[in-house]
């Protein structure tokens, strides 16, 4: 369609997009860039906090809304901002077009709220617009199905159809326009010594954005990694460089970054002592449970006490709590009760792979400041530990420090 490097797909997200000032910068940016003889395709969240907003109104009306209903009032939200994106850049001289799910034919499949897209039908006619000089700004997060309906890909998912589109475009590159001006060590909010990681893997990013840090989608991670593209995360503010991820990310700094994971429910199940109809010890048969909870995030268990923790997002909570109730009325158990929301933190990095002797030197500093993580899973390139709330930003700064001196 184009060689590598002869477009570029650029996503600006929500924050980029929150005011008519904002969206006004960002069509100045665009118009440098194309004055300098680039070519643009230019892919728009909603602005500022319109899904939640849009989403909010639906929950007064319903509280079991039809998931069709959902996605035909959320996909408005993008609508409102090509159209606007599009004026924008027509006000400051470049030619510029929307186009919607319907106009570039984003085909997915019927799952409203986390569609998957399968093809650009009409990006042959995206492709002839860029061709004759113009910025084509389409709309992120949404598609629509083979009978005309529109889905949405999930929250966040402008990222998933600007990695799509850039994959489509037989692009190599895909940039991220956001309010952060990359990926940092820990938070910077959270953490002010906290540095910027130039470089990352498909790996360690997943990991990130699976356990706290919201900067990418994972599915839009997976399909960059599956197309080999390159994603630049940077401020749509700065002109600063920012992170990024690809397949070679850096193998001089063993630990790249921390994220937090406040959106953890912790439920624990007291007094598990036999199962009924065996002899086998607790911890043999709560390893190998019946039922195998996709929605639970982890689980520990002491078979000394007898003690089962379950850890599972909030949002999956009517999903996670009827196996753990099942379990606890079969070995009648002493206690069920949720402990407090935990902070569960999540150190990433390549070298926690390749030298494993690194989560001790992680944890020490820890344990001698009396801090004892309830949960500690390392896995691959993540290792993740559950502190209670009171200890947690303490946790972080230590762990934090502990990264920087790795
Ligand atoms: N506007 C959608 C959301 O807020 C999609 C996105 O921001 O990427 O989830
Ligand atoms: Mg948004």
């Amino acid at each position: 369609m184009f060689q590598p490097g002869e477009v570029q797909v650029q996503k600006f997200g929500g924050s980029s997009m929150a005011t008519p000032e904002r969206i006004l910068k960002v069509a100045e940016r665009v118009a440098e860039q194309v004055r300098a003889g680039r070519r643009i395709v230019l892919v728009v969240s909603a602005m500022g906090d319109t899904t939640d907003e849009l989403l909010a109104l639906m929950a007064r009306i319903s509280h079991d809304p039809p998931l069709r209903e959902v996605d035909q009032l959320a996909a408005t939200g993008e609508i409102v901002s090509v159209s606007v994106t599009a004026a924008a850049l027509t006000r400051v001289g470049v030619k510029a077009k929307s186009f919607i799910a319907p106009t570039l034919g984003i085909r997915t499949d019927d799952r409203f709220g986390s569609a998957e897209i399968t093809a650009f039908e009409r990006l042959g006619e995206l492709a002839t617009f860029v061709r004759e000089g113009g910025v084509p700004v389409v709309a992120g997060y949404q598609g629509v199905t083979p009978h005309g309906d529109f889905t949405t890909l999930g929250r966040g998912g402008s990222d998933i159809t600007a990695v799509a589109l850039a994959r489509d475009l037989g692009q190599k590159l895909c940039e991220k326009f956001t309010d952060e001006d990359g990926v940092y060590s820990a938070d910077p909010r959270l953490v002010p010594t906290a540095r910027k990681v130039w470089h990352l893997d498909y790996r360690e990013m997943d990991a990130l954005a699976r356990y706290g840090n919201g900067i990418l989608h994972p599915r839009a991670i997976a399909y960059a990694r599956e197309a080999g593209i390159r994603i630049h995360v940077r401020s749509s503010f700065t002109r600063e460089e920012g992170s990024v991820v690809g397949p070679d990310g850096d193998s001089r700094h063993l630990v790249k970054s921390l994220a937090v994971d406040r959106k953890q429910a912790v439920v624990t199940v007291e007094g598990l002592r036999h199962r009924p109809d065996t002899s086998e010890a607790p911890t043999a048969w709560v390893v190998a449970l019946p039922f195998s909870p996709t929605a639970w995030e982890w689980r520990t268990f002491d078979g000394i006490t007898g003690s089962l923790r379950v850890g599972f997002r909030l949002g999956e909570a009517f999903q996670a709590l009827p196996a753990l109730w099942e379990l606890a009325a079969e070995h009648q158990a002493e206690e069920v009760r949720f402990a407090s929301t935990p902070a569960v933190i999540s150190i990433v990095g390549c070298g926690l792979e390749a030298n494993p002797e690194l989560v001790p030197r992680l944890l020490r500093p820890l344990q001698a400041i009396g801090i004892h993580p309830w949960l500690v899973d390392h896995r691959g390139v993540r290792l993740t530990l559950a502190v209670s709330r009171d200890g947690a930003n303490e946790a972080i700064e230590l762990l934090h420090r502990t990264i920087l001196s790795l």
